[in-house]
């Protein structure tokens, strides 16, 4: 099992410490931990943010677990030396075209979701949003009319090939859950959304203990906040999985507490290839001060472990332990509450 841990910048290492002792309690058979400098930090000592020996040490690895970059010191640099660089870049030189996106209510933090609780509480689905195509990729510009009007335009389309493999990644994440999909297009109007529903279709002759149902985007938005808990898992493109995230995220609440994975197409031994992070940033106003909640941390290392290491028993473990220390009051600053980075680290390996 080899881990690339990329800590990165502010809170970054704070966290990645608290991830790391509870991989640890786990006593994960042959792990091999292969650390590099990504972000800010990078830049200082190497001149870039994704220096060649991370990324030799990304590519040598089975799954990247990485903290988060950013660091208002470089906020001047060139675009291309800016630390958030070294996030697009493992994307694109690693080949990961998946971003999986749990939403989970967690027992006890009902009142923080902008939902009413009871609806709340039905939370548990997982968004997967395709993440290299769409109409951010596309042709785009802007002309001036004959009756000279400027006019603005993004070409939006998809391949056959993008939508299988996705289509892939969100049927075997289904297998991994409650075995519900749900394909979310706009195929009433659109031929690329008509092209993928098609695909989508296909795919599932490959998977038929998943149940698969369709909707539109518009609807899916209601039925998000009306009744999320018919959700299990959702797969949609780049422009509405952008949105969908991150309307699911807000449903459940802080920040603090969100996992993410983007994996790619290579499998390793027991999974596939990815890469794990919490969906925050750096957090500049309380870094090294140990206020960071390590949950999200924590619960991307959980993530690894069931995607690309095929241990959901483990994972689902990690999990148990942060929902029980949340259930029992362990809150961190990001929740309203007192616990340090240390403390949440130890109610967890305590539950472990
Ligand atoms: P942020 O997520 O770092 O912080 C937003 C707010 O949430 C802050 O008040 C912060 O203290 C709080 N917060 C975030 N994570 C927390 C945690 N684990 N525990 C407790 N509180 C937490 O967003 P920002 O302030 O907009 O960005 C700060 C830096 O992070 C910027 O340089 C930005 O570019 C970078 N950033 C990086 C990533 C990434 O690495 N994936 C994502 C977003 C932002």
């Amino acid at each position: 099992m080899k881990i690339a841990i990329f800590a990165g910048d502010g809170i970054g290492p704070e966290i990645m410490a608290q991830a790391l002792r509870v991989l640890d309690a786990l006593r994960l058979p042959g792990a091999v931990y292969l650390e590099g400098d990504v972000g800010g930090i990078a830049y200082k000592r190497h001149g870039h943010p994704l220096p060649e020996e991370t990324l030799i040490n990304a590519r040598g690895s089975d799954a990247v677990l990485f903290g988060a970059v950013g660091d208002p010191e470089c906020d001047n640099l060139e675009r291309h030396l800016r630390p958030e660089q070294a996030i697009l870049g493992l994307r694109s030189q690693l080949g990961l075209f998946a971003n999986l996106r749990p939403a989970t209510m967690f027992a006890g933090l009902e009142d923080m979701s902008s939902l009413k609780p009871e609806i709340a509480r039905q939370i548990d689905l997982l968004i997967v949003r395709e993440l290299n195509g769409d109409v951010y990729f596309g042709e785009k510009g802007t002309r001036t009319r004959d009756d000279g009007q400027r006019e603005g335009w993004d070409m939006m389309s998809y391949a056959e090939d993008e939508v299988r493999r996705i289509a892939h990644t969100a049927f075997r994440a289904a297998q991994g859950r409650q075995k519900r999909l749900t394909s979310v297009d706009k195929a009433n109007v659109l031929e690329t959304s008509q092209l993928w529903r098609d695909v989508v279709v296909e795919t599932a002759a490959d998977y038929p203990d998943v149940a698969l149902d369709h909707m539109y985007v518009d609807n899916a938005a209601m039925q998000l906040v009306r009744d999320p808990g018919r959700f299990d898992v959702i797969v949609t493109g780049n422009l509405f999985g952008d949105i969908l995230s991150d309307q699911a995220s807000m449903c459940v609440g802080s920040i603090g507490l969100l996992a993410s994975a983007s994996l790619g197409e290579r499998q390793t031994a027991h999974g596939t290839f990815g890469m794990y992070e919490p969906i925050h940033g750096t957090a500049p106003d309380i870094a090294g001060q140990g206020k960071a909640n390590p949950m999200a941390m924590i619960l991307s290392a959980a993530m690894m472990l069931r995607h690309s290491f095929g241990r959901g028993e483990d994972a689902a473990r990690i999990e148990a332990a942060v929902a029980s220390a949340l259930a029992a009051g362990v809150h961190g600053a990001d929740l309203g509450g007192r616990a340090s980075t240390q403390e949440i680290g130890d109610a967890v390996l305590e539950r472990l």
